[in-house]
């Protein structure tokens, strides 16, 4: 019989399986999209809490995201590991700070700042600019690059001096905005996000008894998503690790898509330099994807440069990306909306599917199409679950109950408070606004169960409602059931059998700011992110204009015409037939293909080039008068299927 470490064993590659059993000294893996990275470190903790060699109480996972984290946790638990600390950087220095508050300070802990626009407005009012609303929020932001680079506000000048400011803000007023933004801080007693991470890595080093403590209580780290730490939280890691050695770390450079927060692969490629003894491990094959979606991501790997290692996929056969152009955002919503529905009704659950887009403001069109289709649908990344009014008046009735104190379980409080509310635990019949609001409800609820689930004692409703805070502060919704909506940022590290990329025109992806090589690069990046989410179907889209508005002529992404799918189907996947009757024509010799090039594989029939080495332009037809030029591999314009239905 198997043993349970033999079993947490069986379902890792030789590569992922050296992850897993590898003690003493730091380990980093390098390692492209899907390919096992989190699954290893999972099993990485589970494996070594059977076989003795850590306690998992000891364990301190970071993720990047508290959805990331919430997954890690209950995939160990399944593996039978339960009451492991896996946190975002942010939580777990949020707790840390919380416990020693009162060996810092005789004054109650500070409250925390949701966001900074606010206070950076009445600084910059103090120092004599007008805090017009872009500024605000570009100042904000400059304030924060500054936190998590480290640059203390004296250093700042002196440092940030290549930096594109504000506009209307020079070195010096920036600087005076700093000095007056912290002391407005001081002054009413808050703490900013980065705050909570700068003060903590303060106390531990500050405080010999915090540090001692911190250093009993966690002996052993694992960070996924190590390409994207920035220097405050990598300073915050070395404090916490001291100077033992025990240090999982895994990351993808070519997924580094935070560097406008300041994060940086730097800290991966120099881990070998900061710990000699580094073992490094390197996983190849991907596990998530269709070949067809594989070969696509290679293709946009290599663009990258990144990495010199194409990724091996597992030779399992899907459909191949296709590739839409429509004449404006609402139609390209509609035409979405309804090929979900259509996937939903032929039997895909809806969790399984995902719309991802550059920016937030992308997800109005496809919320009103899935709507009015009756899909219902999640927003992540969205501060649109904590902004809703029945989860608001939730917290604040929580808020109100837990001043008052109880010690039931939390299984049971928030049920209570919630019922007085008119929650239920059965779900209220049809759709609209009746259902949201219980969904949102319910949401609470299974948070509620989760966190409860984690701790042996009794967890205090207060602890809950920080939790949240915290949550609502990364802005990571609960789930609910239904079809993602999520910008790529918010999507990284996750998967969906089915997967809509919409938005893929210049302006949106490339953004419309990316003026520089290396901001289009990291723009690259967000588009491997994204294809590589992907598990059976990828779709990739686009829209000319927008709705009602002139048409603006946005033309599809360079990142579309840069994709060289022109790989020829493995053999023994069907290739599709090609539904365009439309002819398309060799843009290398000039001759006119029908579908008959299909058979070619996604050769030209006339000149014998591969077409990896030539672009073939395809004049596509549709119903109704309209057309349009496309210029992509011919492969891509051969598996089109949609083309029709615009
Ligand atoms: P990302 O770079 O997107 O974060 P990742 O490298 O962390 O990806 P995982 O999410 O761990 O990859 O794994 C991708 C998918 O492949 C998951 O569905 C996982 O369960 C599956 N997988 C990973 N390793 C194996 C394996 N050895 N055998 C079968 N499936 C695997
Ligand atoms: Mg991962």
């Amino acid at each position: 019989a198997m043993t349970a470490d033999h079993i947490l064993l069986s379902g890792l590659d030789p590569e992922q399986r050296e992850v897993a059993e590898h003690t003493g000294g730091p380990l980093m893996v390098l390692a492209g999209a899907g390919t096992g990275k989190t699954r290893a470190i999972t099993h990485r903790i589970a494996y070594q809490a059977a076989i003795g060699a850590s306690d998992p109480r000891q364990v301190l996972a970071l993720t990047f995201t508290t959805k990331a984290a919430g997954e890690m946790r209950s995939r160990l638990r399944s593996l039978g590991v339960p009451g492991v600390q896996a946190r975002t950087f942010h939580s777990a220095a949020l707790r840390q700070l919380r416990y020693f508050w009162p060996r810092m300070s005789d004054g109650p802990f500070p409250d925390l700042l949701p966001q900074k626009s606010t206070v950076v407005g009445h600084a910059m009012q103090t120092v004599g600019i007008s805090p017009e609303r872009e500024t605000v929020r570009d100042v904000a932001a400059e304030i924060e690059h500054a936190a998590v680079s480290l640059l203390g506000v004296d250093d700042y000048a002196e440092r940030a001096g290549s930096r594109s400011l504000p506009e209307g803000v020079d070195i010096d007023a920036m600087t005076r905005i700093m000095h007056r933004y912290s002391e407005l801080k001081t002054e009413r007693r808050v703490l900013d996000f980065e705050d909570v991470l700068l003060v903590l890595a303060g106390a531990l080093g500050t405080y010999e008894d915090v540090a001692a403590q911190v250093h009993s209580q966690y002996r052993s780290f694992v960070v996924d998503e190590f390409q994207d730490v920035s220097p405050l939280q990598y300073d915050l890691l070395m404090r916490w690790l001291g100077r033992r050695e025990s240090l999982c770390v895994v990351g993808d450079p070519a997924q580094t898509i935070y560097t406008f927060a300041g994060a940086t692969d730097r800290f991966l490629r120099r881990l070998p330099v900061e710990f000699p003894g580094a073992r490094e491990v390197r996983l190849v094959r991907n596990y998530r994807s269709a070949e067809p979606i594989v070969g696509m991501a290679n293709s946009v790997l290599r663009r990258t440069g990144r990495s010199p290692i194409q990724l091996i996929g597992t030779g399992r056969t899907g459909p191949h990306p296709t590739f839409t152009e429509f004449s404006d955002d609402g139609a390209e919503a509609e035409a979405v909306a309804s090929r979900i529905a259509g996937e939903i009704e032929s039997g895909r659950r809806a969790s399984d599917i995902a719309i991802l887009f550059r920016t937030n403001s992308q997800s109005r069109a496809f919320e009103e199409a899935l709507s009015s289709r009756g899909v219902s649908y999640l927003l992540r990344g969205g501060e649109r679950f904590f902004a809703r009014r029945e989860v608001k008046e939730a917290i604040a009735v929580m808020r109100a109950a837990s001043n008052r104190g109880g010690t039931d379980r939390l299984d049971v409080q928030v049920k209570e408070i919630l019922s007085s509310v008119g929650w239920s635990p059965t779900a209220p019949q049809g759709q609209g606004s009746v259902r949201e609001r219980w969904e949102s409800l319910s949401a609470l609820v299974t948070l509620a169960e989760d966190s409860q689930a984690e701790s042996e004692l009794p967890v205090p409703l207060a602890a809950f409602i920080a939790d949240l805070e915290d949550r609502a502060d990364h802005q990571f919704a609960p789930t609910i059931e239904g079809v993602t909506l999520a910008s790529v940022h918010a999507a990284k590290g996750l998967e969906w059998e089915s997967v809509h990329l919409v938005g893929v025109s210049e302006g949106l992806m490339p953004i419309g700011y990316a003026d520089t090589a290396d901001a289009i690069d990291e723009e690259r990046r967000l588009f491997y992110v994204a294809v590589t989410r992907a598990r059976t179907a990828l779709s990739v889209s686009w829209s000319k204009g927008r709705r009602g508005g002139a048409g603006v002529g946005r033309r599809p992404s360079r990142f579309v015409g840069e994709v060289q799918a022109g790989k020829p189907a493995r053999p023994d996947a069907p290739a599709r037939k090609a539904p365009v009757s439309a002819p398309v024509r060799c843009r290398v010799c000039g001759t006119l293909l029908t579908t008959r090039a299909d058979k070619n594989r996604g050769r030209c029939a006339q000149c014998p080039a591969a077409v990896d080495e030539h672009v073939l332009e395809a004049l596509i037809h549709w119903r109704g008068a309209k057309s349009a030029e496309l210029r992509m591999p011919v492969f891509l314009v051969l598996s089109m299927p949609t083309v029709r239905e615009i």
